[in-house]
Formats: structure tokens, C-alpha cells, sequence
């Protein structure tokens, strides 16, 4: 059998735009994916349908899967042939223990390519508005491990030489340590004033700072009960923060979003979110797959009722396939959505709302064949009619795994849900991460977008905690802003 590929890849320190896009091109095509702890778990929803993804985290003082381990897995995934991706926090050559992996691929002939990331030390630090250098203030940097292999945990380092050597130095793992590091800083003649600025859970919607100096950090982290994961910037530049960073007065910092989905793809509604500053997670994920013949005779219809933009696209493709004119057809076409009248539109031809429904016999819906059980009470609302399937959007499973991590790190406060079928399709799925729609509801804040989907909500179990009054982008950034 061919060896496999391996990809050791970076995912930087948090956002995940800040991941590089040859990483997420090997995210992409990988069969396989052994992910750490400190990773975002939203990378995940760029694997493709069926991936199999591998929980490698160390949770602190629970060994999940040693070192020896993940190397083992690794072997064994690319002795059978498979492309794997090793995806690390941050930088995998920082503290990243890349060197033993491909050490370990080496061993076994498995190729292998390893690809950086923004390491946290500077990711994070710049999302909290220093930089790690600077022309008055700081001409050498240093990334320094603040946890080792020692007995006592404690870093075996040349202290004095890091103490009056180099200017900015970037802590990793060291908030245990904190004390003995500032001790041994002042001891080896770094001033007790220098500054020292900590930021955890850096370039996420989580992230905090603490500000200090060398003598005075040390409690102040006690007292607030800061931990892992945070970097520990010590150095002249520090001072240079002295109000909320650029990234922590977008105006939807530190909103955490789910955000109700349908159908394939990214939302350019949730893209905006993301680039006013909140963490967004569009869930359930779909992949499309379309049905290659229609098996009906659209001359048959006056009326042609298009579910969504997709099933208007198949139609017109269908229709240049068979080389039929549109106009040998008699039916009034109508969209079920303002996108899908725009769709329909865009085609050159009339569309209409399904408001303006006036009585048939002879109608046709049109629309993705999953939804046909689910959204029945909606198709009733066309009384006689007869159903077509354009394409199938099926459910991605491994989503769920990118949900539940989701979860677990609590980084869901808010969960938006733009229409009534991504009531249920949450609904449905989420039920595979043991939560309900009370559980949901307590965890987080329902907004809706409409009167409809408000309904669906509160017929499904969930406690909505507001209900747009136009549904429009403004209004829902709005109501973010103030919830
Ligand atoms: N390879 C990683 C570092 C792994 S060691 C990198 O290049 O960033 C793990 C340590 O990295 C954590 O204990 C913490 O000190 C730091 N770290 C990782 N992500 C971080 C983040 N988002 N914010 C602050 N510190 C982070």
C-alpha cells in the first residue's frame, strides 16, 4: 500500500483567520485529523464530509494520549495511506514537540511537510496591542518556556543572561511558575518596575489581560484567578498598553455566536458578525448533493414554487440540459424567500411571492429533499401540490464533534437563529451533543429573527430571549451589541 502524507500544522494561537492558507489547504484534503487542546475547534469545519477527526488534548494533569502516543497514531495513520493532519496551536516548532513527531515519520519513511503558524507569544500579544518589539522600547525578544521537563516543573534556564540580555520576553505555560520566574528575573538583575502584561485565551473572543510589573504580577494573577492558557510578556513594551487593544473594541468582541444554518456554505450575514469581532459558528453543517435528472414534466404546472436559490439554479440548469425555452412554459414562478425571488430574477423571469398564491390544482414545489419531512407544516401551507427534489442537503456528522468541543469550552452565549427551519435543523442535531432546547436556552441567549422562527422556538421548548422587529443585518447587530 502507498505511504500516506503528514501535514504538521500550525493553526495559530486562536482566530482562525490567523491560520495560513497552505493549512488550511492540507485541512481541506486531510482523511485524518489529531488536533490539540489549545486548537480552535471551528478550524475543524473546514475538513471535508467524512473526515475523521482525533482529540489529541492534554487536559492539565489527565494525560488524554501521551506524546508517545499521538507519534504511534501518527505512524499508524500514515503507514495506511492516509492524509493526516497534525494540527498544533500556534507555532508547531514552539513548545510544539514537532521535532519528536517528525522524528517518529522519519523513522518509518512517512514524508511529511511541516507548516507554520503565528505563534501565541506574538499572536496574542498583538491582539492585545503590544508589540513585541519596538523602536524605543524593546530591540531583542525572546520566547522563553515558563514549564520544563525538571522535576519541579520549573524552567532550567540561564537566568542571567535572560534577565539583562534581551528586552521583551514571551512566556509560555507559565502562569504556575509566575512567581519563581519574576523572583528569579529580579534576582538576576532585571528591574522589579518592568513592566509585565499577560494575556490569555489570546486573539479569541475569551481573551482577557492583566496588566503588572515584575514585583506586582504575581498577585494581582492570584487575585484574579488568571490561568493557562495566557503568555506572560515581560519587558519595556508592556507599558504600551494602556486602554482595550484595536481587536477588543470591535463591537461585537466577546460575543460568542451560534448561528443557525440550512444549507451549505457561509452565510455573508454570519461573515459580517465574524468581522465585527464575535466568534460565530454556523451549525448544523450541510453538504449539497444534487440530483441529477428531474423525473417531472414542468409543462404540467401553472405554478412553480422554488423552496431556496438552489433549487432555482437547478431548475434553469435543468432546463438549458434538456435545451427547453422557458417560455414553452405556462407556470407563474413564485420563491419561497426574498433570495429565492432574487434567484429566479436573476434569470430574466418574473418572481413571485408566495404571498401572492392564488388557487391551483396544478402547482409544483421544488425544493432540498431533506427538508421535506422536516419542514411538512410549511409545505402544508400550499395545500395540493406535488413535491420535486432539486438536491439533498445532508447533515455533516463530524460537525457534531466541532459542536460539542464548542460546548464544552463554553464559547456559546448567544445562538441566533435566522429562520424557522434552522430552529429545527439545530434542534435536530444538537440532541447528538445531549442538549435540548431548555439546556441550550439556559446556556445561551435565543435572538429570532421573526415572528415565525420565534414561534418554532418557543414550540420546540426554547426560551427566546428577543425577537427581531425588522429581520435585517442592523437590527440583529443591534441587538448583539445590547445583549
Ligand atoms: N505551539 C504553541 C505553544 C504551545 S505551548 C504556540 O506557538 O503558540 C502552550 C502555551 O502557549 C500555553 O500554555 C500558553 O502559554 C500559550 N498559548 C497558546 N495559545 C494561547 C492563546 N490563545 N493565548 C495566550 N497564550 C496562549
Amino acid at each position: 500500500m502507498n505511504k500516506g502524507y503528514v501535514f504538521l500544522v500550525g493553526a495559530g494561537p486562536g482566530d482562525i483567520r490567523l491560520m495560513t492558507v497552505k493549512g488550511q489547504q492540507c485541512l481541506e484534503k486531510a482523511d485524518v485529523v489529531l488536533y490539540d487542546r489549545l486548537v480552535n475547534p471551528l478550524l475543524l469545519e473546514a475538513t471535508k464530509p467524512g473526515a475523521e477527526l482525533v482529540y489529541c488534548g492534554k487536559l492539565p494533569d489527565r494525560h488524554l494520549l501521551r506524546q508517545e502516543a499521538i507519534n504511534d497514531l501518527l505512524v499508524t495513520y500514515g503507514l495506511a495511506g492516509k492524509v493526516v493532519v497534525r494540527l498544533k496551536g500556534g507555532d508547531p516548532s514552539v513548545f510544539g514537540r514537532v521535532g519528536e513527531e517528525a522524528c517518529a515519520l522519519d523513522k518509518e519513511g512517512i514524508p511529511y511537510e511541516i507548516i507554520p503558524g503565528i505563534t501565541a507569544g506574538i499572536g496574542a500579544t498583538t491582539y492585545a496591542g503590544v508589540p513585541v518589539t519596538h523602536r524605543d522600547h524593546g530591540a531583542s525578544f525572546a520566547i522563553v518556556t515558563g514549564h520544563d521537563k525538571s522535576e519541579t516543573g520549573q524552567p532550567l534556564i540561564d537566568w542571567s543572561g535572560l534577565a539583562t540580555g534581551v528586552d521583551t520576553i514571551a512566556f509560555y505555560m507559565g502562569v504556575k511558575n509566575l512567581p519563581y520566574i519574576c523572583e528569579q528575573l529580579i534576582e538576576h538583575g532585571r528591574d522589579p518596575n518592568t513592566p509585565v502584561l499577560l494575556v490569555q485565551w489570546g486573539t479569541t473572543g475569551k481573551q482577557k489581560t492583566l496588566n503588572g510589573t515584575l514585583e506586582t504580577i504575581a498577585n494581582i494573577v492570584l487575585q484574579e484567578k488568571f490561568s493557562n492558557p495566557a503568555i506572560t510578556l515581560v519587558g519595556e513594551v508592556a507599558k504600551l498598553r494602556t486602554k482595550e487593544s484595536w481587536f477588543e473594541r470591535q463591537p461585537l468582541f466577546g460575543k460568542h455566536i451560534l448561528f443557525g444554518r440550512t444549507t451549505e456554505g457561509t452565510s455573508d450575514l454570519a461573515n459580517e458578525l465574524t468581522s465585527l469581532g464575535a466568534d460565530v459558528f454556523e451549525y448544523p453543517r450541510f453538504s449539497t448533493r444534487k440530483i441529477e435528472q428531474a423525473q417531472v414534466h414542468f409543462n404540467d404546472y401553472e405554478q412553480i414554487i422554488f423552496r431556496s436559490p438552489k433549487s432555482v439554479y437547478w431548475f434553469f440548469r435543468h432546463l438549458q440540459q434538456q435545451r427547453i425555452d422557458i417560455r414553452t412554459l405556462q407556470a407563474q414562478l413564485y420563491g419561497a424567500s426574498k433570495k429565492s425571488i432574487r434567484a429566479i430574477e436573476s434569470f430574466a423571469c418574473l418572481g413571485l411571492s408566495v404571498d401572492q398564491l392564488v388557487h391551483s390544482e396544478k402547482r409544483l414545489v421544488i425544493g432540498s429533499g431533506a427538508w421535506q419531512h422536516r419542514a411538512q407544516e410549511r409545505l402544508d401551507t400550499y395545500g395540493n401540490h406535488d413535491f420535486c427534489v432539486s438536491h439533498f442537503d445532508e447533515f455533516i456528522e463530524q460537525s457534531n464533534s466541532t459542536c460539542q468541543r464548542i460546548l464544552d469550552e463554553d464559547r456559546v452565549d448567544t445562538i441566533v437563529f435566522p429562520s424557522a427551519e434552522s430552529v429545527r435543523a439545530v434542534t435536530e442535531q444538537i440532541a447528538a451533543c445531549h442538549e435540548t432546547p431548555d439546556s441550550l436556552s439556559k446556556r445561551a441567549k435565543v435572538i429570532c429573527f421573526g415572528p415565525i422562527s420565534y414561534q418554532t422556538a418557543i414550540d420546540l421548548g426554547y426560551e427566546v430571549k428577543l425577537t427581531l422587529k425588522e429581520p435585517t443585518k442592523e437590527a440583529l447587530i443591534e441587538a448583539l451589541k445590547h445583549n
